[in-house]
């Protein structure tokens, strides 16, 4: 090894299991020195025994502050609230002896840059926190904010329902005999109240990015971009081609109406998102969509609270409830947004879906080359699709499986699906009932309730 070069640690996952088994028992607060003297056990130099301890803290939530030691008068309040901003967090001790580019070369967003002396750092006008530089540091300089030990504090203390909303890229990432059955008995068995498919309200989603279409493409050139699922997405075109800005669709992501749908139903509920994603926690916390979101998870981050706790999923018992379609499921791989919305204008308004002309993305060099074309007037097609990782979500930073098995898994999961589109899944009329429509389909555009609880920009809901 190099001179100056930081040990190769893989010690996050051990750090993960530590700090997310003590917070289960309920010994954190009191075992938390411990836990970190019993990891830098190993090491003997001062700069890697601070970086453990800087990485117990952002297991934590916390910022790390480069003390030997994991205590702060300020942590417990700290612990009490969602992570705060950035999600992604460079070790900066680490990062000044490290002469490895793979962090930068794995940044689609060019965000890793050097100063005079080499040293990388993170350039935060271009950082989405996607999480991608993480699994390319090998040693372990780089990670995200956890959450899960308020979280796990607040289904320990019971003092609010909280539901669990699970992406639909969970199919087979926590084995292939894992159930939503079986996974929604193992969430209740941690402490949820409840677990939803957040694929049911990517049905809401498909609806009303179908009657966007209709309302927003009526000549040869018009065209909409789909904002649905990801936040990367959305940053790229912010950053990079903010000319396209006023082609994208109003509606927030399936993870953001599935908060404020289950909160506009019961006010007090706590809503933890769960999936495959490190940048879904920057974009729970986007002041323009704050409040809908209260935690979120990684799967990875929710297999080491299983394992804390003792709960296997493939144990538990299968008490499924479906509840989304075909096309809800099948927005965890590329193109499912694309199939799920053009299946759903066919019925919902056939004479529309005639000129439905969709074109996908995946992976952040492609995103990129599409919207040039796009912009350049290259391109015939009038509904964009584009998700940051490739093969969509079942790519994520935060997955437990590989992306194609993922997308076979999701794929799989799509076809077993009660119903093919949401104009056909009774759960989707059953939710628009509770929320005062008892007539049809309403066509969430324009300044109607629906509308309002699945844009982008939620000024207020009209009553
Ligand atoms: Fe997140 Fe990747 Fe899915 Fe985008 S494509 S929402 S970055 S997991």
């Amino acid at each position: 090894m190099p001179p100056n070069t930081p040990p190769d640690l893989n010690i996050r996952p051990r750090i993960l299991y530590q700090v997310a088994k003590a917070a289960w028992e309920g010994t954190l607060f009191e075992r938390k020195g411990e836990i970190c003297h019993l990891l830098q056990r190993e090491f003997a130099d001062k700069a890697t025994r601070r970086l453990v301890a800087n990485q117990i803290r952002i297991a934590m939530g916390l910022e790390p502050n480069n003390s030997e030691e994991v205590i702060n008068e300020y942590d417990a309040e700290a612990l009490m609230g969602m992570g705060s901003e950035p999600v992604v967090i460079a070790n900066p001790e680490a990062c000044e002896n490290c002469h490895s580019s793979s962090c930068e070369k794995a940044c689609p967003l060019g965000a890793i840059t050097r100063d005079e002396l080499g040293r990388p750092s993170i350039d935060r006008t271009k950082c989405a926190n996607d999480g991608y530089c993480i699994s390319a540091c090998q040693f372990g300089a780089l990670a995200d904010k956890s959450q899960f030990v308020p979280l796990i504090n607040l289904l320990r203390q019971n003092s609010h329902k909280v539901y669990a909303s699970v992406a639909p890229a969970f199919a087979g990432q926590f084995g292939s005999e894992v159930t939503a059955g079986k996974l929604r008995s193992a969430l209740l068995k941690l402490g949820f109240n409840e677990m939803v498919e957040t694929a049911l309200y990517a049905d809401l989603i498909t609806i009303k990015e179908a009657f966007e279409y209709d309302d927003k493409v009526k000549g040869e050139h018009d065209f909409l971009i789909t904002s649905c699922c990801c936040p990367i997405w959305i940053k790229l075109i912010e950053n990079k081609f903010p000319d396209l800005m006023g082609h994208i669709s109003p509606s927030v992501s399936p993870m953001i109406a599935s908060g404020r749908v289950i909160k506009e139903l019961e006010p007090e509920a706590k809503v933890v998102f769960i999936g495959p994603c490190v940048a879904k926690k920057s974009e729970a916390q986007l002041p323009e969509l704050k409040g809908a979101i209260d935690f979120v998870l990684t799967f990875q981050e929710l297999a080491t609270i299983f394992e804390a706790a003792a709960i296997n999923p493939s144990e538990e018992p299968d008490e499924e409830n479906p509840l989304a379609s075909w096309g809800g499921r099948i927005y965890a791989r590329t193109g499912g947004v694309s199939a799920a919305v053009g299946t759903t204008l066919e019925k919902l308004i056939p004479r529309r879906a005639e000129l439905f002309n969709p074109i996908k993305a995946d992976g952040i060099p492609d995103c990129t080359k599409l919207l040039e074309e796009i912009r350049a007037g290259k391109r015939e097609f009038n509904f964009i699709e584009g998700m940051a990782c490739k093969g969509g979500c079942v790519g994520g930073p935060g997955r437990l499986l590989p992306p194609e098995e993922g997308t076979k898994q999701v794929n799989d999961y799509g076809n077993a699906a009660p119903a093919h589109t949401p104009v056909e899944n009774p759960q989707i009329y059953s939710t628009l009932t509770k929320l005062g429509h008892y007539n049809g389909m309403p066509t969430m555009t324009g300044t109607s309730k629906m509308a309002a609880i699945l844009a982008r920009k939620l000024a207020s809901v009209p009553k």
